[in-house]
């Protein structure tokens, strides 16, 4: 691992950072269960198209498609990012 000449301050900003981002992943499952429990009371429980096919929550589309614009969804009529998709935990 690489060696960084880092302040104490620094060291404790990025600390403070990366326990903020894993906050909002605690955030982000909650988010992805209600979605998905919402999606299955509506009715929509499309069988997967694959194995590994990452399902968009916010749209039909069936499986996350890379290389859109800004990390977004390359599909036409999804263009949702990532994190809008069924992601595997
Ligand atoms: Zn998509
Ligand atoms: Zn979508």
């Amino acid at each position: 691992m690489e060696e960084y000449d880092l302040t104490e301050a620094q060291k404790n900003a990025f600390e403070d950072n990366q326990a903020e981002f894993r906050k909002f992943d605690d955030q982000l499952r909650d988010v992805r269960e209600a979605a998905r429990a919402r999606l299955t009371d509506s009715g929509w429980e499309p069988a997967p198209e694959s194995e590994d096919a990452i399902r968009c929550l916010s749209c039909p589309c069936p499986d996350f498609q890379g290389g859109g614009p800004e990390g977004k969804c390359k599909r036409g009529s999804c263009r949702h990012f990532l994190i809008d998709h069924d992601l595997p935990q």
